[in-house]
C-alpha cells in the first residue's frame, strides 16, 4: 500500500496558512484522515503534543523519509468552524484549480491585533423637524457631510454608527462636532443594556402579496421538510423580492438559524442596508471592501460568537462561519462579479449550493435576468423557479422605443440623440422629470486611430489600445499607462489622429450644448474613484440636484429613482461587438436592468433603446421585457455551440515573461491532454492560441480550452495538467484555470 501524508497546520489563521507540516497518516487512520479533521500530532523538538487541522492529503512528501513523523491520533469532538472551513477550501482548490493556500486564505479572514470596535450609535437629540432645519441650513452652508447626518437623522431617530460613517461618508471629527453643537449624541453599546431595537418601532411593513407569501412558505416548508434546495426567484426590478428574502430570513431567525445575503457591493447602498436593520437591528451585520482587515475580522469572530444572524455583504461574505446556516440568499444572482477574478476562481453561486449543502441550508437565488446557469437549471428541475411578474402598487412597466441608428443617419441626424430620445428629454425638462442616460462604456472616446494609415494607438505594456480622455492624454484601462496624445501618426507621420465612437463625457458635452439649462451628473469609473463618490452621485441624483444622470453600466444597477420617467440606451448593441459567447446574454441583461430603472414612482416611464442592430435578439426581447423568449434563443445557441451551460468550459490561462516560454508550454500542455485524455469521448480542445489581449502589463498571454458535457471530466484534466506543472517545477510562466469563464482574456 502506498503511504500518504497529511498536510497539518497548527494554527489556523489566515496569515499562518502557509506553515504547513508534513505527517505520515498511519494505516488504521486512512480512513478518518481527511481534509478539514482535526489531528493530534507530535510537534517541535520535544514532540509535545498538539492539535492541528489537516488541510491537504498527498502521497509524495519532501521531506526525508527518516524525518517525517507520524499523526498520533484524530480528534473526535464535533465539525468546528474551523474545519468546515477548511473543507470549503478544499473544494474549491479541487473544483476551480488552485494552490491549498491560495484557497484558504480565500476562505479565512485576516486576523489583525485590533481591539474590537464598539458598537456605537447616533441618536438624534432635536426633533424631527429641527433636524431637517438643521439639515436645510448645512446644506445652505455647504457643510454637506453634516446636512447628510441630518436629514437621515430626520427620518430616523437612531442610526447605527457605522451606517452613518461607512454609507453616508462622514468623517469621525464631523459626528463630534455634530454632538458638541448639541444636535445628536453619540452612544456606546456598553450604556445600552436594553437597547431598543430600531425594528421595533418605525418599519413599516408592506402587506404581502399573495405571491410573496407564496414563495415564503414553499421556502420554508421545504426547508422544515429536509429539502432545503435551491429557489430561484425571477422577479422583474421593483416585484419585491428584497421583501421575500427579509420574510424568509426573519423565519429562519426564529427556528435559530443565521443568514448570508450576498448583494452585489456596487448595489449595496444605505436604502438597502437600512430595509435591513430596520427588520434585523444589531442582529445584522454587514461586510464590505470599506471595511478594515480587522473590521471584517471582527465581523466574522461576531458570527462565530453567535452575536449576529445575518451578515450582507459581497462575494466573500459567503465564507462566513455560522454555527446553524439556514438560508443563502443571493441577489442579483446573474452578475459578473459574483465571479473571483483571483485564482480559485470560484463563482459564488456554486459555491453557495456547496456550502448550502454541507450545512443543510437553503439557497434563494433572486434576480429580474437569471443568468442562463440559474434558469436552465431550474427548467431541468434542479431548482425550484418562482415568478414575481407584477410590481405591488401602482408603478406600471414602462413603454420602450427601439430606434434604428442606420435610419437616423439616413435622415441626416449625426447628434447622439435620435429625435424620439431628444424629444422626450426635452418633454421630460419641460415637466421637471428626471432622465438617465446609459452608455456602456467609458472615457471620453475609445481607441484613437489614424484616418490615414489606420494605425491604432496601443498601451506599451498591454496588448490593448489606448482610451482618449478630455484631458488629452491616451489612457490604459488595464495598467493604468497614461501618455500625452500626440500631434502626428507615429507611423505615418499624417496628423489625422482621431479618437472613435462617443465615450460618457462626450455625451455629457452633447447634452450641455443641446440642453444648455439641463442638469447633468456624469457616473462613471472616472468620477467614482471611491466608493463614497460614487454614493454621492447617487444621492445627490435622488435628491433631484440634477435633470439628467449619464452613465455606464454601474448605473442600471439596482437603484430606485421614483422620480425617473425616461431611460435613455445610446448605442446598446456596443456590449455585443465583443468576441464572448456571453455578449448577447450580457447585453439583454443590461437593457432589461437599464429599462427597469424608468418609471418606478406613480408616474410610468418610457425607454429609449437606439441601436445598430435592431433587429437582434437581445434586443427584441429586452425591448418586449420578454425573459422567456430571449432563453429559449439564447439556449439553442449555447446547446449548439457547446457552451456553458449546456456544456462546461474550462481556460487555461499562461502567463509568461517571454512569448516563446508561453507557446512552448501551451503546446507542452495540450499535448499532454490529448495524450492522457485523448480518449475520453467527447471532450474538446481548442487551442494553444495567443490570447484575446496578448500582453498585459509586458507579460504575455496564451490560452487553451477544453470543453465537456461533465463538470468532472474537466476537473480531472485540470488535475492533470496541475500535476505537470509541479513535477516541471514552473518558474517563470503562471497557469491559471478558470471554470466556465465569464471574461474574455
Ligand atoms: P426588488 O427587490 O424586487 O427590486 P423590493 O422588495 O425592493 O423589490 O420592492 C420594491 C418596492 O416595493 C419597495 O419600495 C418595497 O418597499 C415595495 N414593496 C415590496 N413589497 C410590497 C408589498 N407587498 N406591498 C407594497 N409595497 C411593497
Ligand atoms: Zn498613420
Ligand atoms: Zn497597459
Amino acid at each position: 500500500m502506498t503511504e500518504r501524508y497529511a498536510d497539518v497546520i497548527i494554527d489556523i489563521a489566515h496569515e499562518k496558512v502557509d506553515r504547513i507540516f508534513q505527517y505520515r497518516i498511519p494505516e488504521e487512520l486512512t480512513e478518518s484522515v481527511r481534509p478539514g479533521v482535526r489531528v493530534h500530532v507530535p510537534f517541535g523538538k520535544g514532540n509535545q503534543e498538539k492539535v492541528g487541522y489537516v488541510v491537504d492529503i498527498s502521497e509524495q512528501t519532501d521531506y526525508p523519509l527518516e524525518k517525517i513523523k507520524t499523526v498520533t491520533a484524530v480528534d473526535e469532538r464535533g465539525i468546528s468552524a474551523e474545519s468546515r472551513q477548511i473543507q470549503i477550501a478544499y473544494w474549491l482548490k479541487s473544483q476551480y484549480g488552485s494552490t491549498m493556500i491560495a484557497a484558504l486564505k480565500t476562505v479565512l479572514p485576516v486576523k489583525q491585533k485590533q481591539r474590537m470596535l464598539e458598537k456605537k450609535k447616533v441618536l438624534r437629540c432635536l426633533s424631527a423637524s429641527e433636524t431637517a432645519r438643521a439639515a436645510e441650513e448645512c446644506e445652505r452652508k455647504h457643510q454637506r457631510a453634516k446636512a447628510r447626518v441630518l436629514s437621515a437623522l430626520q427620518t430616523e431617530e437612531e442610526l447605527p454608527y457605522e451606517l452613518i460613517r461607512q454609507k453616508l461618508n462622514v468623517a469621525a471629527a464631523t459626528l463630534q462636532t455634530l454632538e458638541k453643537q448639541g444636535y445628536l449624541t453619540i452612544e456606546r453599546e456598553a450604556y445600552y443594556r436594553n437597547p431598543v431595537k430600531m425594528a421595533d418601532r418605525d418599519e413599516i411593513r408592506p402587506r404581502l402579496t399573495s405571491v410573496q407569501q407564496h414563495i415564503i412558505e414553499e421556502v420554508l416548508a421545504a426547508y422544515r421538510a429536509g429539502r432545503p434546495g435551491v429557489h430561484l426567484v425571477h422577479g422583474v426590478t421593483g416585484s419585491g423580492k428584497t421583501e421575500v428574502y427579509l420574510g424568509i430570513i426573519e423565519q429562519m431567525i426564529e427556528m435559530g438559524k443565521q443568514a448570508i445575503v450576498l448583494i452585489p457591493e456596487i448595489a449595496l447602498t444605505y436604502q438597502t442596508l437600512l430595509r435591513f436593520y430596520k427588520r434585523f437591528g444589531d442582529r445584522v451585520s454587514v461586510m464590505n471592501s470599506t471595511l478594515s482587515a480587522g473590521e471584517k475580522y471582527d465581523q466574522i469572530e461576531r458570527a462565530k460568537a453567535g452575536e449576529i444572524d445575518v451578515i450582507i455583504g459581497p462575494r466573500s461574505a459567503l465564507f462566513t462561519p455560522f454555527a446553524n446556516l439556514g438560508v443563502i440568499v443571493i441577489d442579483e444572482e446573474h452578475e459578473n462579479s459574483y465571479k473571483s477574478e483571483a485564482s480559485p476562481k470560484y463563482h459564488a453561486r456554486e459555491t453557495a449550493l456547496q456550502i448550502a449543502s454541507m450545512c443543510g441550508a437553503s439557497v434563494v437565488l433572486g434576480s429580474a435576468t437569471p443568468s442562463l446557469e440559474a434558469y436552465y437549471r431550474a427548467s431541468r428541475g434542479e431548482y425550484q423557479l418562482y415568478e414575481m411578474k407584477e410590481r405591488p402598487g401602482e408603478s406600471v412597466l414602462p413603454v420602450v422605443h427601439t430606434i434604428d441608428l442606420r435610419e437616423e443617419l439616413k435622415q441626416g441626424n449625426r447628434s447622439v440623440f435620435s429625435r424620439k430620445l431628444k424629444s422626450l428629454l426635452e418633454d421630460r425638462l419641460s415637466r421637471g422629470e428626471q432622465s438617465i442616460l446609459f452608455l456602456n462604456r467609458r472615457g471620453y472616446a475609445g481607441f484613437v486611430s489614424c484616418r490615414a494609415c489606420g494605425h491604432v494607438m496601443k498601451c506599451p505594456h498591454c496588448d490593448v489600445s489606448l482610451s482618449e480622455h478630455r484631458n488629452g492624454m491616451l489612457v490604459c484601462h488595464y495598467c493604468g499607462y497614461q501618455e500625452m496624445k500626440r500631434g502626428k501618426c507615429p507611423s505615418c507621420g499624417s496628423p489625422y489622429l482621431l479618437g472613435f465612437k462617443a465615450g460618457t463625457e462626450q455625451i455629457e458635452e452633447a447634452i450641455h450644448r443641446e440642453f444648455p439649462t439641463a442638469r447633468v451628473l456624469r457616473m462613471d469609473a472616472d468620477t467614482t474613484r471611491t466608493k463614497e463618490s460614487y454614493e454621492k452621485i447617487l444621492s445627490a441624483f435622488a435628491d433631484e440636484k440634477a435633470d439628467i444622470l449619464v452613465g455606464t453600466q454601474m448605473i442600471v444597477k439596482g437603484h430606485d429613482f421614483p422620480r425617473v420617467t425616461l431611460v435613455g440606451v445610446l448605442a446598446a448593441d456596443l456590449s455585443l461587438n465583443q468576441n464572448d459567447y456571453r455578449a448577447a446574454e450580457r447585453t439583454f441583461q443590461l437593457l432589461t436592468q437599464a429599462a427597469g430603472r424608468a418609471g418606478r414612482g406613480d408616474r410610468p416611464g418610457e425607454v429609449v433603446i437606439q441601436t445598430y442592430q435592431p433587429e437582434h435578439y437581445s434586443v427584441v426581447y429586452a425591448a418586449r421585457q420578454d425573459y422567456e423568449g430571449f432563453y429559449e434563443e439564447e439556449i439553442a445557441y449555447r446547446e449548439l455551440m457547446g457552451y456553458p451551460p449546456a456544456a462546461h468550459m474550462l481556460a487555461v490561462l499562461l502567463i509568461s515573461t517571454l512569448q516563446e516560454e508561453g507557446e512552448m508550454l501551451g503546446r507542452e500542455m495540450t499535448e499532454l491532454v490529448k495524450k492522457e485524455m485523448g480518449s475520453v469521448d467527447g471532450l474538446q480542445l481548442i487551442g494553444p492560441t495567443e490570447a484575446a489581449i496578448g500582453k498585459l502589463s509586458d507579460l504575455y498571454r496564451h490560452i487553451f480550452y477544453l470543453r465537456h458535457g461533465d463538470y468532472q471530466v474537466l476537473v480531472e484534466a485540470k488535475d492533470r495538467l496541475e500535476k505537470y506543472c509541479r513535477e516541471r517545477g514552473l518558474k517563470n510562466q503562471t497557469v491559471q484555470f478558470d471554470f466556465d469563464p465569464m471574461t474574455v482574456y
